[in-house]
This record gives C-alpha cells, structure tokens and sequence, in this order.
C-alpha cells in the first residue's frame, strides 16, 4: 500500500478547528504564533459550527454521516463485506475554557485524515471504518466527562443524563435554576431518546484512540509513538461544606465555625492522603485535585457559612484509590467534629481503569516495528472517551508526544511530524483491523 499521510492538509484543518473558538486571539508574547486558545463548549454555536464544519469535510471526502441523540457523529466509510463489524477511531473536539488546539482534535482530524489517505491510496476496507466524534468529553457544562462515549458504552442510565444540569460559568451561580442537559441538546437539534444512544457489544470489532500524551515521557525520552496498554480510572464528587457564617467583625474566633476553614483542610487531607499512597507503593499513579472552591456568600467581610467544591481523584490501581478514599473520609469525620461543620458529599462518577486488548495493542507494535518508528507501551494518566468504549469493544490508544507535556492550555503543542505520524499509525492499523 502507497500510503500518504497529507500533512499540509491535516495542519490547515486542525488551525481552522482552532480558529472556531471562544476565546479572543491571544496576544501572549511567550506563546508560540499562531498558537490559539481554544474555549469550545459543548452544544453552543462555536461547537455546532465545528460539528457542521467537520461533516463537510466528511461529506467531501465521500463518508456517510449520522447522528445520535447526544449529538455523537459518526463518519463511515463503507467496508466490502456489511454484515462485518466495523473498526472505529476517533475522539472529541469539545476545549475547556483557554485550552490548547490539540487535544481531542488530533483523533478526530487525524482519524479523518487516515480514512481519507487510506482512501486515496486504493485500500478498500473489508470492515467499515468509522471516526467517531464524542459529545462532551469535557464536564466543563455538564460537571461530569466523557458524556457521548458514556451514553454508547452504557455506562450512564440515560435518564439521569437528560437530567444533568447545565454548569455553563454564567449559570453556575444558579444551577438550580439551569437548564437540563435535554433543554440543551434539544435546543441545538439533538433530539430522541438517550436510551437509543446505547452501542450493541458487537458493533466495533477494534477501537483505536489517537491522542497527544498530555504528560511528558514520550519527549524526554525522546520517544516518538505510545501505544496505551490501560487508562487509570477516574472517580470524582461534590463537596458541600456548612458551617455558620457571619460578620467578620462581631463574630469571634471562639464561636466560628468557618465552612472555608474547614475546606482547606480537606483539601489539604486529600493530597496528603494521595501523596503517602504514591510514597508507600513507590510510584506516582495516585492523583487528587481539587479545582474549585465556591465559598458563600463570598464577600470580604463575611465568615464563609458554605462552601462547595469537587474533588477529582484518579489511580491506575482502584484499590489505591479507594483506600486513598477511606482515609480521606476519615479526615473529613474528624474535621466535622473539630470544626463543627457539616460535610455532604455526592459521588459524581467512580469509573472502573481500562485495559487494552492484547491483539490491538500488538498490531500496533508490529506497524512500529515495521516502520521503524520508536515506541513504549505506556498506561494513560488522563481519562479518555476510550475508557468507556472499552465497555463495549476491544480498545486500544495511540499516544503522540506534545512539548512539556503540557496541556489544557493554550501553549499545548504537537509537532506536525508527530501528528502525521500518528496518524499514519491508526490508518496502518485500522487498514489491518479491517481485514481480521
Ligand atoms: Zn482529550
């Protein structure tokens, strides 16, 4: 096969996905031009404008496109032989607020790319080929992620979906009062029942994730491909912390019961606790983050009386993470009392770690060997729409290297010679997939 990957075409694709963003263009000295903060939400009009955007470009090259109710787009590329299952890639386009241009979009762009180069080589596929791209793999609006690859891998009851509510910043202050994940979809034209976005266990017979590494081994080890042998499992709740607030200057120190002083304390207990399980077993794999703090009422002079916040705990090994949790727990109980406050906590999602399958993962190794490309077998830190399609199909990932491993910021950076590269990979594997 005379592959070729059109780099040139791939790099003005993904600058014009990065072109339909939120965020104003930068004029951040440091970064690198033409850099571009990314803000792309899901379900508002720089997000449909991408969608519409990437069906055009998938209508172009000759694909079949279809939606679901959650607004996941499939793009298919009509194998020989029907009655097969299909081989699928893809990822997401949705940024959080002032991320980079990379992360998501290189699987689906990519993914796209490797079809079309696949394509105009002469390869006809055996098994269709489908890209896949995720709605909100993001929890920026919805407070929790990975909501398209959830509703396809059955790992969300979809009422409870529908019902999420819209965490958009503007609203945020007034959740309650949000609007429903349904209001939303069906505003933007995604309409149906959640319970019809659920895939068949048989309707991919391999799944292969492109993605930039998001972390920095691959480029200090001066290694140019990853291939994902597991995803650490991510678990996030809510906190909400009530105390008893008043003025700053007539309520004293004896008689608080600050919710905000409590808070740190948890915070801090969290990481300590995420800290001495990676010092005890000798690794790093434990991570615990908290990213927000809400204080109410929020106002100089005013004792905090509640305070809510997330917390986001990750871990390749669930029994770390758990006992992690437990001690954490502990933590809280002694602060309540100490502090007299009052702790709820709401589990937003406990998600189980994925493995890849062994046959993907060594059909990946054999291209590398084969094309002389460098590669480690590596686990992935960040979660990924592929953890929940690992419920319903053997999955795999491919990991490029990004500059400092930075990302979730507009100075994110991959190579356009690693980008083709990986590319070239998952349409070297998804040629190969499509005739086993
Ligand atoms: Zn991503």
């Amino acid at each position: 096969m005379n592959l070729t990957i059109n780099t040139e075409r791939l790099m003005r694709e993904l600058h014009h996905l990065a072109s339909l963003t939120n965020c104003p263009p930068t004029s951040d000295a440091s970064l690198p031009v033409p850099t571009q903060a990314v803000t792309r939400i899901v379900f508002t009009a720089r997000d449909l404008e991408a969608r519409a955007w990437l069906k055009g470009l998938a209508d172009e090259a000759g694909f079949t496109v279809r939606e679901d109710a959650i607004g996941n787009t499939f793009i298919r590329w009509h194998g020989s032989d029907a009655t097969l299952c299909a081989v699928g890639t893809g990822s997401h386009t949705d940024a959080i607020p002032h991320a980079g241009m990379y992360d998501g979009t290189v699987g689906v762009l990519g993914g796209l790319e490797a079809m079309r180069a696949l394509k105009e080589s002469g390869f006809q596929p055996t098994r269709s080929l489908e890209l896949l791209m995720f709605t909100s793999e993001e929890p920026t609006r919805f407070g929790i992620g990975c909501l398209g690859s959830r509703l396809l891998g059955s790992v969300l009851d979809p009422e409870s979906a529908d019902a999420l509510l819209d965490r958009l910043p503007e609203t945020d202050s007034n959740a309650l009062e949000g609007l429903t994940l349904q209001q939303v979809r069906e505003a933007a034209d995604f309409n149906g029942s959640l319970a019809s976005v659920a895939l068949p266990k048989d309707y991919y017979s391999a799944w292969v994730e492109l993605h930039i590494e998001q972390g920095p081994l691959l480029e200090r080890e001066g290694i140019d491909l990853g291939i994902v042998t597991g995803i650490a499992a991510p678990a996030s709740y809510r906190y909400t912390i009530e105390g008893f607030g008043g003025h700053a200057g007539a309520l004293l120190m004896p008689d608080r019961r600050d919710a905000l002083c409590a808070a740190a304390e948890m915070i801090l207990s969290v990481e300590r606790h995420a800290r001495a399980a990676n010092a005890a077993a000798g690794g790093v794999d434990a991570v615990a983050t908290v990213g927000m703090v809400n204080v109410h009422p929020g106002a100089v002079n005013s004792v905090p009386s509640r305070v809510n916040l997330p917390l986001d705990i990750r871990d390749t090994d669930v029994d770390r993470r758990n006992s992690v949790m437990t001690a954490f727990h502990a933590d809280i109980v002694a602060i309540e009392r100490a502090r007299q406050v009052r702790v709820t906590e709401e589990l937003i999602n406990a998600d189980a770690p994925a493995r890849s399958d062994k046959r993907i993962v060594e059909a990946l190794e054999k291209i590398c060997e084969t094309e002389n490309i460098r590669y480690k077998k590596m686990v992935s830190r960040a979660y990924h729409d592929s953890s929940f399609m690992a419920a319903i199909a053997p999955i795999a990932m491919v990991f490029i290297p990004c500059r400092n491993g930075v990302s979730h910021r507009p100075d994110e950076y991959s190579t356009p010679e690693s980008i083709a590269l990986g590319t070239r990979v998952l349409a070297l594997a998804m040629a190969k997939l499509s005739s086993e």
